[in-house]
């Protein structure tokens, strides 16, 4: 029975059935009509997913670094500003590829399971004046939400382009690219898109476009550069065939499937079972008598929980709950990554997968010397996702 362990871990994540199937598909050409409409409705189901009208939707063969990697080498050029709202190891990730592009960066920081105060925030715009200021939504090595609404608000008030870091968020978390100002929102297909790993995508509005198309310099990635892609993604959307580089054919129809799936349950449907999910297995780890990294519930995102090992339990935990058929992680943080582990909780999990795992997790604490009643943590849960 080694197939039915339960991947649990915050992306990856286990998919839907007809996800699986669309991967497995006989490979096509790239320009072969169901693959041409299967792309072009992927990215018109991109662009309503991050409900970002009129902006310009991208998915590219790489993985959510890559479309990090768009964003800052289209958007910055040497010798500008950028300010980094800086919530853990993936925002020292984009602030490292910022400053190899050339950029002189201001990071705005907290410590670990915090975030900036807005005023901090807005103290670095005001002195920097940065052409970008960049959010990372959901950090995945914390499991801290950033308040990604009032911070874009303070970037558009000082001029920025305001750059998302959703690969932990969009799909399950509200975000309203339009509405919100924000000029790219960027993610990978394999966190809360449900799709498997292997692909980037990325909106970009029509300002994020303005300032690539007046760059002084062409961006020094070729697979990287927007100017590329441009024709391709439009081409494809318009049901014609286009050639840059050759897209994933069958993760491109997987996600697809996964991204019309998200839509026909609804984003704000979907945004709400997150909430949902998230406090069911939350009320189940505080039965446990876990503690949250987030320092106030409601910087705690609803993709992952980030928990605290007990006094006397350490990293063997882990492999403890992986015995009783459940994948989690352990902690990123490198100031605390011995400290903490993870618990993914996104896209097609079901309220018996979040059963499982509180029993896996409390089994494998009990059998960790930690005084817990696992039951009663069931109990817990499921009194919360009936409530
Ligand atoms: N940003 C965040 C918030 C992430 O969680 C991740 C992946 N864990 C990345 C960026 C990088 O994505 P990938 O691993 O797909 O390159």
């Amino acid at each position: 029975m080694t197939d039915r362990d339960l991947l649990m871990i915050p992306g990856p994540i286990e998919l839907e059935p007809a996800v699986l199937r669309a991967l497995g598909e006989k490979t096509t050409s790239h320009v072969d009509a169901r693959f041409i409409a299967a792309f072009g409705r992927a990215l018109s189901a991109l662009r309503q997913v991050a409900q970002a009208d009129g902006a310009q939707p991208f998915i590219i063969a790489g993985s959510g670094t890559l479309a990090m990697e768009m964003a800052v080498q289209n958007l910055v050029e040497p010798g500008e500003a950028a300010v980094v709202v800086n919530t853990g190891y993936f925002s020292d990730r984009i602030g490292a590829m910022l400053e190899r592009a050339g950029a002189h960066v201001t990071h705005v920081g907290a410590s670990p399971g915090d975030a900036p105060a807005e005023a901090d925030v807005e103290a670095a715009l005001v002195k920097t004046r940065p052409k970008v200021l960049t959010i990372t939504h959901v950090d995945t090595s914390t499991g801290v939400r950033a308040p990604l609404e009032r911070l874009a608000a303070l970037g558009k008030k000082h001029g920025a382009l305001v750059v998302v870091d959703a690969v932990c968020s969009l799909g399950a978390e509200e975000i309203r690219a339009t509405a919100w100002g924000l000029d790219v929102v960027f993610a990978g297909s394999q966190k809360a898109l449900g799709a498997p790993p292997g692909l980037a995508v990325l909106t970009a509005s029509p300002a994020a476009q303005a300032a690539h198309a007046a760059r002084t310099r062409p961006v020094a990635s070729m697979y990287a550069d927007f100017a590329e892609w441009l024709p391709i993604m439009r081409a494809y959307e318009a049901g014609t065939p286009s050639y840059f580089a050759t897209p994933a054919v069958n993760l491109v129809r997987a996600l697809d499937v996964s991204l019309a799936s998200l839509l026909e349950e609804g984003m704000s449907a979907r945004v709400a079972r997150h909430a949902r999910t998230a406090a069911a297995f939350r009320a189940g780890a505080t039965a446990l008598g876990l503690t949250g990294l987030p320092a106030r519930p409601e910087l705690a995102a609803h993709t992952l929980s980030a928990l605290r090992y007990p006094a006397g339990v350490d990293g063997a935990l882990v492999g403890r709950v992986r015995e009783r058929g459940v994948t989690v992680a352990g902690g990123l943080h490198p100031a605390l990554k011995a400290t903490y582990f993870r618990v993914g909780h996104m896209g097609a999990v079901s309220p018996s997968d979040i059963v499982a795992a509180v029993a896996a997790v409390g089994r494998a604490l009990a059998a960790s010397g930690h005084a817990c009643d696992p039951g009663a943590a069931v109990a817990a849960a499921t009194r919360a996702l009936d409530a």
